[in-house]
Order: structure tokens, then sequence, then C-alpha cells
């Protein structure tokens, strides 16, 4: 005799709960998970690198979101997302890049998965690299620190427990366009994290902070918008992601 289905109590819970949850973005991916492993940081400062934070100043920075100056936090030596105050941005713009930077989220645990030690960088201001305390905290795979937001996970974790320091070395290309504005060459980006590559000239598919990554078809001089400025030559932003990440020995090479 076949058995009935009943609609328990327990049933309707459990429907009332997957409707109630938060839709996954479908960009996500979870698996394979990048193999764990150690690395080395290398601080020392070419001699033809544009510095843009040394530890004193915030001089070559400002907000991200107006006119103001960078209102981030420095303290001995180093600069601290300050929550709230925005996200804040260089005030030259750059093309083609080699970049280093190094960062810290907070040694106090605090949140997870992507609430974690989040902030970021973007190249060309629409493209992030994640940063994340990426240290037995896991998130999708394209969305843990080494990845281009929700395109690329990074070939290995290189993370370091929070609150030491890691590096990231950059080279950054950015994306060509005609001079009708049509895209010739998509941005391109590899990635050391701790001296280890972590992304090898992988394609950007357009910004990150859409869910449908994009090259805007419009060329517009940077301003507020984030539009793409098909000058390809665009500030370079750091993300206050509301938590606690600090960064310090930020300079770059024009290419
Ligand atoms: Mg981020």
């Amino acid at each position: 005799m076949p058995m009935r289905k009943l609609v328990t109590p327990i049933t309707l819970i459990g429907l009332a709960v997957s409707l109630l949850a938060p839709l996954a973005n479908a960009a996500e991916v979870y698996s394979p998970a990048p193999e764990k492993i150690n690395g080395v940081m290398n601080s020392a400062v070419p001699s033809d690198a544009i510095v843009l934070f040394d530890g004193s100043d915030l001089d070559a920075w400002q907000s991200a979101d107006s006119q103001e100056g960078a209102a981030w936090t420095i303290e001995d030596g180093i600069v601290t997302v300050n929550n709230g105050t925005g996200s804040i941005k260089t005030r030259q713009s750059f093309a083609d890049i080699q970049l280093h930077i190094e960062w810290s989220p907070t040694a106090t645990i605090m949140g997870e998965g992507q609430s974690r030690g989040n902030s970021g960088i973007f190249l060309n201001s629409i493209f992030e690299l994640q940063v994340l305390d990426s240290w037995e905290n896991p998130t999708y795979v394209n969305g843990q620190a080494g990845s281009v937001y929700l395109q690329h996970a990074p070939l290995v974790n290189v993370s370091r427990p929070p609150g030491e320091w890691q590096s990231y070395d950059i080279i950054f290309k950015a994306p060509v366009y005609g001079a009708a504005g049509e895209l010739e060459s998509p941005a391109q980006v590899t990635v050391f994290h701790n001296g280890v590559l972590v992304l090898d000239n992988v394609e950007i598919l357009g910004a990150t902070y859409t869910e449908e990554p994009e090259y805007s078809t419009r060329c517009t001089p940077y301003g507020q918008t984030r539009e793409q400025d098909c000058s390809g030559r665009m500030p370079l932003t750091l993300q206050d992601h509301g938590q606690v990440v600090s960064f310090r020995n930020i300079w770059l090479r024009e290419l």
C-alpha cells in the first residue's frame, strides 16, 4: 500500500523557511575550494614607484563619493577603514599598472563569510579584487580573498590568520575602447597573494558591482557615477564594506 504523503507542521515550517531564505546569487560558485598554502611577502618599494600611501598621510586619496578628503583613520603608519565614511579613491587616474598593496583584517573576528574583513580594491574604480578574511572562513570561492568578485576564484588560498599582514601584487591591464566607445579588448589582471600566483592573466568580464558584469556601452568621463571612462584611465578605489580592515605600503608603477 503506497504511503500517504502527510503534510505535517514540520514540512510546513520547512516550506516557510525555504520561501523566506534569501535567493542565492546564481553567480556564486562554492567548489572546488582553492587549496590552502603558505606564501611569502615582499615589502620592498621600487625606485620608480608612485607611492600612494607610505604611512604618513592620505594626500593621494579623496572620498570616492564626494570632493572631500579621505576620512579613513591613520595610526602607527597604517590606514584603517573608517566605517560609514565611504570608500576612498586616488586623486590621480591610471590605466595599466603594477600595484602593490598590503592589508590586514582586524585580529578580532567579527562576522562570517562576506561579513568578515571585507574590503576591496577596485581597479579602474569598477573591477573589484576582493579583500576578505578568508582564513578558515568559507564563502563562495569567487568571492573569497584573491577573487575577481563573482567572476574568478583564486587558484589557491594563501590567506593568513586575521590580524596578520598580507600583500597583493597586481598587474592590471585596463580595457581598451575604440573611437566610438566600442570595446576593443577587455581588462585583464594577474594577482600574486603573499607572493603566490592566484589569478593568471584572467579576463575581467565587466564591472563587478552589478550582478551581470558588463562593459558599459556609454563612454562617460569619470565622475561620481562609476561609468566606464573610455580613456581607460580611472582612479583606484578602496572599499568601505563596513568592516575593520587596515592597509599599508601602497604603491604602483604605470605600465
Ligand atoms: Mg569587498
